[in-house]
């Protein structure tokens, strides 16, 4: 057992807002040891960063403990750094003296300083661009200057708070390996790191704990061990398993769907008529529902808001709530926090929680199972039909066809041809270096 470095007991943090208090954070514990990198995930507003502020010192809860080593947290910890989502730098300042700055206030000697600056830009992969001035660099390189800023503290614990967010695609990706390369490598003196992360596939691919967190109020859910060796490929069967139970977790569900996943088609047991909707508009409609505040929505105020005949909105919703996007009740429709999650995704994102959650409906669990067994990896849309079939009315079998389509293509699990009418996928590319959804 490593030691244990920080530890959160029965953390709660209330706001006041508009003269009444409410509780941002409710009776939180957790407890970090040394060798721990952990990420947290939850929905907007579920006090992640509050949390960190609290862990670094920046804040004092309203009540609860916050130990360092054992001993009770008084004032900012100075063990401990908080890296933001932008880094902010001075922008009179080169990027060497940017990094300086930090190690001067550690009291770092002036010419142990300059070399160990240019070290540390090194190490982020900034060589040459000492003398730049932040105005001249990209985003990303910024973002960089910020990591070797917070590198330069050395901490024991390093607080990031998704510090990729704002970032470009390619930027992101050299970033979180240059991190990993570091913390795996045993680089840095740095004993634990804690990131939030708006990106499951980002904290599944970097970390060893995914605490999840729910909102109003605020705590934890769930604590999942990722307990994969590392180079870790986000096309590993194992990997794909627990980015799916995180975004379960998140949908609400702490148990397995057994009565969904199991039934092959083709067999007695419950098989789920897709509702007959696009994935562009179900997506239009969790971007609305995001931004209208409040909980809750009347339902049939927003067929005229999104320009719907009702017919197709209580598709639209019954889809949300097949994939577990929304719930509806008394005539009120809200988000899960999957949904919300989705609702702020990128594109990249929302097609992986998309296909997290196909990959439970019977209709894709059986055509992907037939697609890896077949030979060539092909299937006829006949082959499709002629399974449907046996469940309904020809009619029907084709327009579920065309939504699962939709809804495949939309997801990438998989590609259809129309031209030659046949499903495929091609299991041999190597999508393992395609990177992490942003
Ligand atoms: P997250 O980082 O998970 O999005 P935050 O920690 O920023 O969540 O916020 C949690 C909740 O507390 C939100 O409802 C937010 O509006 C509220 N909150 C955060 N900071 C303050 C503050 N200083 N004063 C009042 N309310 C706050
Ligand atoms: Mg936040």
């Amino acid at each position: 057992m490593n030691q244990s470095l920080l530890e959160l007991k029965e953390i709660s943090q209330s706001y006041e807002s508009g003269g009444r208090l409410f509780t941002a954070i409710q009776a939180l514990d957790l407890c970090v040891t040394e060798d721990n990198f952990i990420s947290i995930v939850g929905p907007t507003g579920c006090g992640k960063s509050t949390l960190l502020r609290i862990i670094t010192g920046l804040q004092k809860p309203s009540t609860g403990q916050v130990l360092y080593r054992g001993r009770a947290l008084t004032g900012v910890n100075p063990h401990a750094t908080l890296v933001f989502q932008t880094f902010a730098l001075f922008p009179w300042l080169t990027l060497q003296q940017n990094v300086e700055v930090a190690l001067e206030a550690r009291g770092v000697p002036t010419l142990t300083r300059e070399k160990r600056a240019i070290e540390l830009l090194d190490r982020v992969g900034l060589d040459g661009f000492e003398n730049a001035y932040p105005r001249e660099i990209s985003g990303g390189m910024r973002q960089k200057v910020g990591f070797a800023r917070a590198m330069a503290v050395e901490p024991e614990l390093l607080c990031l708070d998704e510090p990729f967010s704002a970032l470009d695609v390619l930027s992101a990706e050299l970033l979180r390996g240059d991190l990993l390369e570091l913390w795996l490598g045993g680089q840095i003196p740095t004993k634990a790191i804690l990131m939030v992360s708006h990106n499951i596939e980002e904290a599944t691919l970097m970390s060893d704990r995914i605490v999840v967190m729910q909102k109003d109020p605020g705590r934890i859910v769930a604590d999942l061990q990722i307990d994969l060796p590392h180079p870790r490929s986000a096309k590993d069967p194992k990997f794909i398993e627990l980015v799916d139970r995180t975004y379960a977790t998140l949908a609400g569900q702490t148990a397995p769907e057994h009565v969904e996943v199991g039934k092959p088609l083709g067999e007695p047991g419950p098989t789920r008529t897709l509702p007959d909707v696009t994935t562009n508009k179900l997506v239009s409609l969790m971007e609305h529902l995001a931004a209208i505040p409040g909980e809750r929505t009347d339902l049939y105020r927003l067929a005229p808001e999104l320009k719907l005949n009702s017919d197709y909105l209580l598709r639209l919703t019954e889809a949300a709530e097949m994939l577990r996007f929304a719930e509806v009740s008394h005539g009120d429709i809200f988000l899960t926090s999957l949904g919300e999650t989705l609702a702020e995704a990128s594109i990249l994102a929302r097609k992986e929680i998309f296909a997290s959650r196909l990959r439970r409906l019977p209709l894709f669990k059986w055509l992907l199972e037939r697609l890896h067994i077949t030979e060539g990896h092909r299937i006829d849309r006949e082959v499709v039909e002629a399974a449907l079939e046996e469940k309904s009315h020809p009619m029907e079998v084709e327009r579920q066809i065309e939504t699962a389509i939709n809804w495949g293509r939309y997801a990438e699990l998989f590609v259809y041809d129309d031209n030659t009418k046949t499903f495929y996928i091609e299991p041999s590319e190597d999508r393992a270096d395609e990177g992490l959804m942003e």
